[in-house]
């Protein structure tokens, strides 16, 4: 931690209208680096006391907020941008401390989460009613968007800064005031962007920060409080399900980004070469613990040794180790129990038919170090390519016709990203929309960009993040019917 530069950076408790809670000795927690095991820092607890304060007080600054010109809001929000990019080295560096992921991938998801601060910065002076024509000559009809009101959100440890900015960036920009509760292994993060905030100016109680380990009891106060106008989570599907329930009585706004089964599809037209850096980016990306992660590769028989071959040489090539470390290339998982799990996945796998080609073990060193992992001769009905693996795992699976990967491709309950690589531009047609998936990567393993909307269909969530789409979670429509015209 002395290599922030900025020590101000590093935080120690919530953030509430504009106040950093004072430290509670007594109430604390450490934040764990999991290349090494070793704590490097500690943050207090919020009680749910602070959680009802940290509402109250958006409740009270969103009367003031909403009514700020779209251009003063964007203008603080540009500056948050432009202090995010000045200190994205401790950033970063922060970044892959708390969570582990490489320091050149910490880099880039400073940049891609500042990114969305800049973008709804622009698109806050974009938010555009319409006129209707009237049923009758003495009516006008008009739709004003206005803010939908005070905004709370639960984040996730994987990507702890962008996963927040993004939600954030599109509430502030719509006039919205703003509250989340980051994931317990990933506070620094968050606490360090409202520091950042603090010092743009952004006014008080617009912006808050609850740390906390209690996710249930946090969480709940977050979806039942009746001030509160929108949820947005982040997050497995499974505490998705629970917290859109939580949300039902008080009739919340709700978008959910939940987890995915992405297959990646390598017909026999591929570029092959270019499918095989396609897949490492798409697979090993923050040691596979990414929402839009490959969980499954389908390759189709006439290019299987082909693609094989040089995807098993590719991934051997992979150096894993402390994300700290400028060569790595792959860094630690985010526990113990993620470890331990996916070990348990391999043997099921293997006891199943599925057979090893590389990795498959936990390293013997301290930190939470799986070897990078490919398995051939898998089945789309193990449970391995059933469920969300979130781990630096390939499952390579054969298949011999376009429609027999498609049915197997769509044969789960998740409808995040897909990707697949063919030149036949028929076939890049009919796959693309038979794909079930809210995102198609064609010839691309990395497909998120701020123009773009980011969301799921079927269970992994509704709502879109990013893109000229993203500010519509935060707004709500008003129709006015102007009559005594004549
Ligand atoms: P998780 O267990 O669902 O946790 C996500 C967040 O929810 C954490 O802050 C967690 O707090 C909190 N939480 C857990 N149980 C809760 C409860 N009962 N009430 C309220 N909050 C609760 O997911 P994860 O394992 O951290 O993250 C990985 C998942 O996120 C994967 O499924 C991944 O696909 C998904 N994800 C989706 C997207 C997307 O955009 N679609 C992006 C990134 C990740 P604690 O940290 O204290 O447990």
């Amino acid at each position: 931690m002395q290599q922030i530069k900025d020590q101000q950076l590093i935080k120690r408790a919530s953030y509430i209208n504009g106040t950093w809670l004072e430290f509670n000795t007594t109430d604390c927690f450490e934040v764990i680096n999991p290349a090494t095991e070793q704590a490097i820092g500690i943050v207090s607890n919020c009680s749910l006391e602070n959680a009802e304060l940290a509402i109250n007080c958006a409740h009270k600054a969103f009367k003031t907020w909403s009514k700020l010109p779209a251009n003063e809001r964007a203008g603080l929000l540009r500056k948050w941008f432009e202090l995010i990019h000045f200190h994205q080295d401790d950033l970063a560096r922060l970044l892959t401390l708390e969570q582990g992921k490489p320091l050149a991938e910490a880099r880039a998801e400073i940049t891609y989460g500042a990114s969305y601060i800049e973008w709804f910065a622009e698109e806050a002076k974009r938010i555009y009613g319409d006129t209707i024509a009237g049923p009758s000559h003495d009516k006008r009809l008009l739709v004003l968007k206005q803010p939908v009101g005070v905004v709370a959100a639960i984040t996730p440890w994987n990507f702890p800064n962008a996963m927040i900015t993004r939600k954030a960036a599109a509430a502030l920009a719509a006039g919205c005031t703003f509250i989340v509760r980051p994931a317990t292994q990933t506070p620094l993060s968050a606490l360090a962007l409202a520091e950042l905030a603090d010092r743009a100016g952004i006014p008080k109680g617009v912006f808050n920060v609850l740390v906390g380990q209690d996710a249930q009891g946090i969480g709940e106060r977050l979806t039942t409080h009746p001030t509160i106008a929108k949820f947005s989570f982040t997050g497995s599907t499974a505490v998705g399900k629970q917290l859109v329930k939580q949300c039902a009585d008080s009739v919340k706004k709700v978008s959910m980004e939940l987890g995915g089964n992405a297959p990646f599809i390598v017909f026999d037209d591929a570029d092959i070469d270019a499918a095989v850096s396609g897949a490492i980016a798409s697979k090993y990306r923050n040691a596979g613990q990414t929402c839009v992660c490959t969980n499954r590769i389908f390759v189709q028989q006439s290019q299987l040794q082909t693609f094989n071959e040089k995807y098993i040489r590719a991934v051997s090539q992979l150096t894993l180790g402390n994300g700290l470390n400028e060569s790595t290339t792959i860094g630690p998982m985010i526990s113990q129990q993620a470890v331990d799990n996916s070990e348990k996945l391999i043997k099921q796998a293997l006891q199943q038919g599925a057979r090893l080609a590389l990795g498959g073990e936990a390293t013997e060193q301290a930190g939470y170090y799986l070897q990078a992992t490919v398995l051939t001769h898998v089945t789309n009905n193990m449970q391995i390519a059933q469920q969300e693996l979130f781990a630096p795992i390939s499952t390579i699976i054969p298949f011999t016709t376009e429609d027999e990967v498609i049915a197997m491709a769509n044969d789960t309950e998740y409808g995040l990203a897909a990707y697949f690589y063919a030149r036949d531009i028929g076939r890049v047609w009919r796959v693309s929309e038979q794909l079930q998936f809210g995102m198609v990567g064609i010839n691309e393993g990395i497909i998120s960009n701020v123009a773009a909307p980011f969301g799921g269909i079927k269970q992994s969530g509704f709502g879109r993040e990013g893109s000229k789409y993203g500010l519509d979670d935060y707004l709500q429509l008003k129709y006015l019917c102007m009559s005594g015209i004549d």
